[in-house]
């Protein structure tokens, strides 16, 4: 007895002194995230991820603004290895902030087109979202629809839905058509499409789409996978208004379609970054592009992969293929003149 539990105590000690000698060796391989997106439209990804490259995949899922706050404090002594949120404002913002470092990888770069990444390889787009314009086809005749700018025409008095210029979606869709028309076009156009408005800004983009389907509103500017969700709900209602809805890609004979991405970089005080680096380079792998886009009835970043079938019945269109960066540096600008504008 006396025999076994010396020898049991003695292999205990030599274990765990190996242990602490060798923490690296005894450790498992992983990487840890920090998540501005639901759980459910990353983890069976993240699982995949372990599961083929033996890595652990810890994930931490918060608001945008508090897990970059987050990170900010934390510093160098942050568990977080990748930073993944949604628009290149928010992207932006997390540059700004100093948390990412630059990462090169030539697989990267093949597969995701140049303005779907920072300039300075701070962070890669994963997947596309487009914001549109949404009509009712028994109210408005699509060949009155051009592009964001006749959103400010008087045809359209009292007949518009969109969201509050807190949002950064619009934020966003701003900041591109500052590049495009300049400022003072923009703001004069602002100005136009804030008189037009059916009601003052109020909900999310879901919410603009079912003012149209419940005529408080004949067209709305919303983002393409809420109208996904809404078409494929399990709530009946909300798959009927959707029903009475059409989209009308705008800006066809001109810059394209506004369209924005979630995207990822690694962190500045990363310690896994070979990790992350993998992780990022399998979320752009082709299979990996199809499930993350299909999960939130986005468009993969990457081309030449099948998109859903929901995405296939709205049909092709020209994006507009402003760099993301520029998005985040107009920012400040776009919200100055929506805010001088009267948008709510
Ligand atoms: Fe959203």
């Amino acid at each position: 007895m006396a025999t076994f539990f010396n020898k049991a105590f003695t292999l205990a000690a030599v274990a765990s002194v190996m242990t602490s000698l060798l923490p690296v060796a005894a450790n498992a391989a992983e990487v840890n995230v920090y998540s501005s997106r639901k759980e459910a439209l990353i983890k069976p990804l993240l699982d995949q991820f372990s599961e083929k490259t033996g890595i652990e995949v810890n994930l931490l899922t918060g608001n945008s603004d508090a897990l970059l706050a987050r990170l900010k404090s934390e510093g160098e002594y942050t568990a977080a290895d990748l930073f993944l949120t949604v628009d290149a404002g928010a992207l932006h913002r997390a540059v700004e902030a100093d948390v990412f470092q630059p990462v090169s990888s030539q697989r990267i770069n093949q597969v995701v087109p140049e303005h779907f990444r920072s300039d300075d390889d701070h962070w890669v787009g994963l997947s596309l979202r487009a914001r549109p314009i949404f009509y009712s086809p028994e109210r408005v005749d699509p060949s009155q629809l051009s592009d964001y700018l006749s959103l400010a025409d008087e045809q359209w008095n009292d007949r518009i839905c969109i969201r509050s210029s807190n949002n950064l979606y619009n934020q966003s869709l701003v900041a591109a058509l500052i590049e495009h028309h300049g400022a003072d076009n923009v703001e004069n156009w602002a100005e136009g499409l804030v008189e037009n408005f059916a009601r003052q800004p109020v909900g999310g983009d879901r919410d603009q789409i079912k003012g149209v389907a419940f005529g408080v509103c004949d067209i709305a500017v919303a983002n393409t996978y809420y109208f996904g969700h809404m078409l494929n709900s399990d709530d009946a209602e909300e798959k009927s208004a959707a029903e009475k809805v059409k989209v009308f890609w705008p800006a066809q004979d001109s810059n394209g379609t506004h369209v924005n991405v979630s995207g990822i970089g690694v962190t500045k005080h990363a310690k896994n970054i070979d990790e992350a680096k993998q992780l990022i380079e399998f979320l752009l792998s082709e299979e990996s592009q199809k499930w993350y886009a299909e999960a939130n009835y986005e468009y993969p970043v990457r081309e030449g992969v099948a998109w859903s079938e929901t995405l296939q019945q709205w049909g092709d269109f020209k994006q507009d293929d402003i760099s993301m960066d520029i998005l985040g540096e107009n920012n400040a600008e776009a919200v100055r003149l929506m805010n001088r504008a009267g948008w709510r």
